[in-house]
This record gives structure tokens, C-alpha cells and sequence, in this order.
């Protein structure tokens, strides 16, 4: 029987899990729909790799699609003897019944070529080694001399000083060209080994584990863990890899049935193993008389952020978490609750105005609660870039600051939070007349790409307005969600 060719995403897949190279190739239709945040993230590493591009300038782009695959590589072997050519984008080569696309293939002189593989992250992960030994693999195979195989991402380090990007020090290139080489041997035997299930009417059977979420989240996921224990124990948070593999070998897969005296939970797994078991809330009193010891005026404060690989702003480094907007929600001492918000237009550098509307609104009276350790964070980034401001923004933090994640997280569990603490998690389970499903942005990493689409030169005035009102309502949102669920908690609702 034929199997399908590989490619390098279905080598990676099989890496992960033969199961889920089986279903890439012969069911993609189940797999999870992508949702806007990997979407986001996918958009701005294809943006990375075109200004990565430049790196290696003057090349040919190869524009033919997977099905067009035979054309693309001979195009690209009529490409590798013309002698002026500098660069190849997407060149195409089969080998082994292997086809690979490769982000950069530079000329190296004397016939050699460089395989440039491109990552939009910060730095070298023990999978990008597959990635280019299959590549280098398929390039030599077809007969293509590599003088070097080589992994480029991005300079975490790099500070933009405006104007255009210096692409020699926003990128950095890690020659893996002896590593690649080394483990070719094992590559092949992996190779041999996932192709075997592929002759078979049906997908191997693989029982779920930490594959499923490492290196990447399987796009299969949901088709694997539908009809699973109601509470996998996989939803238990904080959980050492110890811990998982010891529940593993007791063949423990719903939380219910772990022993109250198993060896390696903690505090926390214990809270959440009686709270399912039961079906009950459980709740100390430590969390009423924190929330009670609140005085008004209540601030409820949430942060959207951006922090693209591609800086944004001069004096800005790549991944640097940038705010540009706030949500306030202030509870008065007569109930009554009062909403303010700034969201900076325009393409400049947002940070000193996020600060200086933010002291504004905070004023000096009143606890500012927040959700997780993020806006303290950020409080305290701003304060490192805006020292004339730092003495109005650190006490914010160091005296009126309050995490109801935190208090959450150390007093409360409802067997609907299903091991999850994120708002998005807490929300559905103690206020459910409040979402976010009727909102354009409901995630915060769709925010920051919508953010990085709105100071875009040519986005356009009328997209311009459409952004602006869904990330306004996004971050309100978060901001009215702890309103509530302060609220639930206090017992006032
Ligand atoms: S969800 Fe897990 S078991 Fe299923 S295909 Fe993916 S990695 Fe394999």
C-alpha cells in the first residue's frame, strides 16, 4: 500500500505522536479549529520570516502551493544553476518520498548552499534540530551541496533604535550543521518507524500523556480526549512531571479516583481531589473577610498588552511586553460602579501616556484589584522606563495592589472550574450570565495582534474604528468579570 509523502510538519507530527501524524494524514478533518490567538501567533511568524528574508536579500520566492509541489521543485532545480542566483524563498525538493519547502537557501559560493530554517521565537529549542536534520536530510538526498544548516530567530537582546530594523543584530543564526549531521542515523530510524503505521486501515492505538500538549499542543486533542474521564487528572494545575508519570504507572486517569495519601500532591491537588468527589464548593472563610477588609473606592484594573518579535517603538527590544491599554471599573462606597478606560491611538510609543492616565484614574485612595501578577508587572516596567513617574507608580503596587487570582487560587475551588484558574476558567462556573462569546476579541493574545494591526501604516481609517471598539469592549470585559466575581465571592450577588 502507498502512504502519503511526508513533509517537515508531518515529520515534526510524528515525532510527537504516531497517532497524530496518522490522523494528519489521513483525518485532518478532526482536528481542532485554530483559535485566533495561535492564528495571531502563526500571522506574525509568517511576517517574521518575510523580514527575515532580507537578511539574505536579492532571492527568487517560490509561490506554488502543496499541490503544486513537482512544479515548485523543478523550478527550483532550474534556480540552483543559474549562477546569479543569491537566494531561494519556499525552494521545493523531494527525497525518500519526502517534501520539504525551505524558509531561506542562501548561496555560499563554489556551488554550497546555506539552508537557513527561520523561527520566529527568541531562541534554540531541542525540536528545531528535527526540523533542519530533515531538511538537511532531503536537500542532500536530492543532491543539493549545504555548506551550512542553520537555524535563525530572533535576537531577544536586539534594541530597536528606529527606522529600519538592522537585520544583523535583530536576528541571530545558530549553525547546526554538525548536530543536523550527527543525528541523521536517528532521524532515519524515527522516520522508518512512523511511516510503518501509515499502511494501516486504522490510526495506532495510543493512549493520551503528555505528548499531547509537548512540544505543541496537539491539533487533535479534543478528538482524543472526548469521551475521557470527566475530570482528567491532567486538569490538576501545578502538577510536577513526577506527580504525572507516577499517576500514570498507577493507571490513574480521573482525579476521583487518586488516593486522599497519594504520594506528591499538594495542598492545592488536595482542594480540588475533594471538591470533585463531592461535587461541592469548597470555600474558606479567609476569602470573605479579605474581600470584606476592602475599602471603596474598589478598583478593578486589567492591562491589554503587546509584545511583538518585531519592535514596534524605538528603544523597544523584540517579545518586550508593551501596554497600550487600561480598563477600570471603580466600585464606590454607594454601590454605585463607574467605568474608565484609555486606549492609546496612533503609532507612537504608548507607555508614558498608559502611565500618566492610569496615576489619573487610580488617584491616590483604594485598592486596585487585579487578576494574576501581570499588571503588577506592568506597573513596575512602567516605572523602570519612566523614572520621572516612579514614584507615583510604585506604591500602586507596593501598598494598594490585591490579586483575586491569588486569593482565589488559595482559598476557593468549584468542581466547574475544571483545574483551571485563568478568568476564563473561574467565569463560566460562578457568573453565568456574563461571557465573552459575543465579543470580536476574547482573547488577550488577539488583542495584542489586533493592537499590532491598528498602528500599522496601511490599516486603513474605517478598520482603524472597528479595532479600536472591539479591543475597548475586550478589556472592559475583563475589568466587569472581576466586578462580578468579586461580587459572587463577597456573597453580594
Ligand atoms: S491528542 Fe495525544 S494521543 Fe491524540 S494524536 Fe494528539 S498527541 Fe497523539
Amino acid at each position: 500500500m502507498s502512504i502519503p509523502f511526508l513533509s517537515k510538519s508531518r515529520f515534526g507530527a510524528g515525532l510527537q505522536c504516531p497517532k497524530r501524524l496518522y490522523l494528519e494524514c489521513y483525518r485532518r478533518d478532526l482536528r481542532d479549529p485554530i483559535d485566533p490567538t495561535t492564528q495571531a501567533l502563526f500571522d506574525a511568524g509568517i511576517n517574521v520570516g518575510k523580514v527575515a528574508r532580507g537578511r539574505f536579500p536579492g532571492g527568487v520566492t517560490f509561490t506554488q502551493g502543496p499541490l503544486e509541489h513537482d512544479e515548485a521543485v523543478r523550478e527550483t532545480a532550474a534556480a540552483l544553476t543559474r549562477p546569479d542566483t543569491r537566494a531561494l524563498y519556499e525552494p521545493a525538493f523531494t527525497h525518500d518520498d519526502v517534501r520539504v519547502r525551505v524558509d531561506i537557501l542562501a548561496a555560499a559560493g563554489k556551488g554550497e548552499w546555506d539552508l537557513v530554517e527561520v523561527k520566529s521565537g527568541s531562541g534554540y529549542k531541542e525540536e528545531h534540530l528535527a526540523d533542519v536534520g530533515i531538511q538537511l536530510y532531503v536537500l542532500e538526498g536530492a543532491g543539493v551541496r549545504v555548506r551550512r544548516a542553520c537555524l535563525l530567530h530572533v535576537n531577544g537582546q536586539y534594541l530597536f533604535e528606529g527606522g529600519a530594523y538592522d537585520l544583523e543584530r535583530l536576528f541571530t543564526i545558530r549553525d547546526l550543521t554538525d548536530e543536523a549531521r550527527g543525528a541523521r542515523s536517528e532521524l532515519l530510524e524515527a522516520l522508518k518507524a512512523m511511516r510503518r503505521p501509515l499502511r494501516e486501515p486504522e490510526p495506532p492505538s495510543i493512549a493520551v500523556g503528555p505528548q499531547c500538549k509537548r512540544p505543541y499542543v496537539c491539533p487533535f486533542y479534543t478528538h482524543c480526549h472526548d469521551g475521557g474521564p470527566e475530570h482528567p487528572v491532567d486538569q490538576l494545575p501545578r502538577t510536577s512531571p513526577k506527580l504525572i508519570e507516577a499517576l500514570r504507572a498507577a493507571a490513574i486517569d480521573d482525579i476521583r479516583d487518586i488516593p486522599e495519601d497519594f504520594d506528591g500532591l499538594t495542598d492545592l491537588h488536595k482542594r480540588i481531589r475533594a471538591s470533585v468527589i463531592t461535587g461541592r464548593v469548597h470555600s474558606d472563610p479567609e476569602l470573605k473577610r479579605a474581600l470584606e477588609k476592602l475599602e471603596p473606592p474598589i478598583h478593578f484594573l486589567d492591562f491589554e498588552t503587546c509584545n511583538p518579535a518585531l519592535p514596534l517603538f524605538k528603544g523597544t527590544r523584540p517579545f518586550q511586553q508593551i501596554p497600550f491599554q487600561w480598563s477600570d471599573h471603580v466600585l464606590h462606597a454607594d454601590g454605585t460602579l463607574e467605568h474608565r478606560e484609555y486606549l492609546h491611538d496612533g503609532s507612537t510609543d504608548p507607555r508614558r501616556m498608559v502611565a500618566g492616565t492610569l496615576l489619573q484614574t487610580l488617584g491616590r485612595r483604594g485598592p486596585i484589584v487585579v487578576y494574576s501578577g501581570f499588571e503588577e508587572r506592568i506597573i513596575r516596567s512602567l516605572a523602570s522606563v519612566l523614572p520621572d513617574l516612579s514614584a507615583d507608580l510604585l506604591p500602586l503596587v507596593e501598598t494598594r495592589i490585591v490579586d483575586l487570582l491569588e486569593l482565589i487560587r488559595a482559598h476557593y475551588y468549584h468542581p466547574g472550574f475544571k483545574g483551571s484558574f485563568s478568568i476564563k476558567g473561574v467565569l463560566p462556573a460562578l457568573v453565568r450570565d456574563l461571557d465573552y462569546e459575543d465579543l470580536e476579541i476574547r482573547e488577550g493574545g488577539q488583542a495584542a495582534a489586533a493592537y499590532v494591526e491598528l498602528v500599522a501604516s496601511a490599516t486603513q481609517a474605517s478598520r482603524r474604528d472597528e479595532i479600536k471598539s472591539a479591543l475597548r469592549a475586550y478589556c472592559r470585559r475583563d475589568t466587569e468579570a472581576m466586578v462580578r466575581l468579586y461580587q459572587k465571592l463577597r456573597g453580594a450577588e
